[in-house]
């Protein structure tokens, strides 16, 4: 991705640079090539040459870029679980997910890591993004997701002959788990994406509580993954599969939904990072009525958005890493909503909204293992920007409305905002 060349002064908003510092009023900070060269109190700023660009930030908040944790970018209205895998051709698909990137670069989002994706999209969408094909946030891409025979994933019968080409790699012990990674491997992934666990979503056969993959066949896609330099990370609700999952070596926790002190103490021992995705549940149950979701689906997204929140205030509590994402594309919780969940997080979960930013830009960065380069406004990291017309510690749900968004900047370069 390119960087900006020469020099930019942001002026006359309060910095929250994402380290969870206090915020500094009558901020400055610089970007030189597209980097950071200072971000501090005004009154410290260097010089700047003549010919620097000067944006306004009118009073309001300079911070880093979100980070989205937990993107999907092939989900596009989905309102059935046909509708994840073989309601349109890849080609199509393709061009979904290069609109949804844009869009979630729109809302502010300068990077994500991709929680799953229909065929190897993600990992072509990364590419074009990175070449200036296609405006979208920097991405860390998972490919296919791994899942059991017979798990929450593996809904097409099997007289439709159909499997789950596309989204899913389907396995059968530790053999046939350890032959989905080299795929994966080859497809050049940087996340495996699996599935311990059932969901609220498939109430009969796979739901929260439900194992969808042995430890054996997890044990074996670590172990094949760390091989390779790639990360594993897993749906996990049911305690037993989180623990499962830490036990094997997984690199983060999607959801963490039912997290008992065992499954805490193994989380911390390795600072793994969790991201909840609260949202979706509270969504679901708000919004599933008017999609005809069975009332057992809506029960059991009770019962998860309950134990998710509960454990998100643990891990929060006890010192651990949380990220904020959350599973944005259903036709109850679509993109473009992606930071509903920070609002959410401030009014239902309890986090404050310096902890919820946070979760949502350094952890976010250190979960796509970028936090050297980008998650926090410090000199010597990528000009990853956004500049709000308001005080977001005041009114996080600012942030969902991107019309208030003055510049977001990706490299030191405007990409979207009204000073694009
Ligand atoms: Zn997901």
């Amino acid at each position: 991705m390119k960087l900006a060349t020469g020099t930019t002064v942001i002026t006359n908003g309060t910095l929250v640079d994402g380290t969870g510092r206090p915020p500094v009023r009558d901020a400055a900070v610089v970007l030189t090539d597209g980097k950071i060269a200072y971000a501090g109190p005004s009154a410290g700023a260097p010089p700047v040459p003549t010919q620097t660009e000067r944006i306004d930030a009118r009073g309001g908040t300079i911070m880093p870029g979100l980070v989205e944790a937990h993107f999907h970018p092939t989900y596009f209205n989905v309102a059935a679980l046909e509708d994840l895998d073989i309601k349109y051709p890849v080609e199509y698909v393709t061009l979904l997910a290069a609109a949804n990137a844009k869009l979630a670069l729109e809302c502010g989002y300068t990077a994500a890591r991709s929680g799953g994706s229909l065929f190897n999209i993600d990992v072509w969408l990364k590419k074009a993004i990175e070449a200036d094909i296609c405006p979208g946030p920097r991405l860390a891409s998972s490919g296919r997701e791994i899942c059991g025979v017979g798990g929450l994933m593996d809904w097409n019968p099997d007289f439709r002959k159909i499997g789950m080409d596309g989204l899913v790699l389907l396995v059968n012990g530790p053999g046939e788990a350890r032959a989905a990674v080299r795929k994966l491997v080859k497809d050049g992934v940087e996340w495996v994406k699996t599935y311990p666990t059932g969901d609220a979503a498939a109430p009969d056969t796979n739901d929260h509580h439900t194992l969808c993959m042995t430890a054996e066949e997890m044990n074996a896609v670590v172990a094949t993954a760390h091989n390779h330099g790639l990360k594993v990370t897993g749906h996990c609700r049911a305690t037993e599969g989180i623990k499962n999952a830490l036990r094997a070596g997984y690199d983060a926790i999607e959801h963490g939904t039912f997290m008992d002190d065992e499954s805490l103490e193994l989380l911390l021992k390795r600072n793994v990072p969790c991201v909840p995705a609260l949202y979706f549940e509270y969504a679901s149950i708000e919004r599933g009525p008017e999609f005809r979701m069975p009332q057992k689906v809506i029960d059991g997204h009770k019962e998860t958005l309950e134990g998710g929140a509960e454990s998100a205030r643990k891990i929060l509590k006890a010192g651990g890493k949380l990220g904020m994402g959350g599973d944005y594309g259903f036709a109850w919780n679509p993109h473009g909503d992606y930071a509903r969940e920070l609002t959410f997080f401030v009014r239902y979960v309890g986090f404050s909204p310096m902890e919820v930013i946070q979760c949502a830009t350094n952890n976010g960065a250190d979960i796509l293992g970028r936090g050297h380069e980008i998650g926090t406004l410090e000199a010597g990291k990528l000009a990853d920007v956004l500049i709000v017309d308001g005080d977001v510690l005041a009114d996080i749900s600012i942030l969902e409305n991107r019309t208030r968004f003055i510049a977001v900047i990706q490299g030191g370069i405007v990409k979207a905002g009204r000073h694009a």
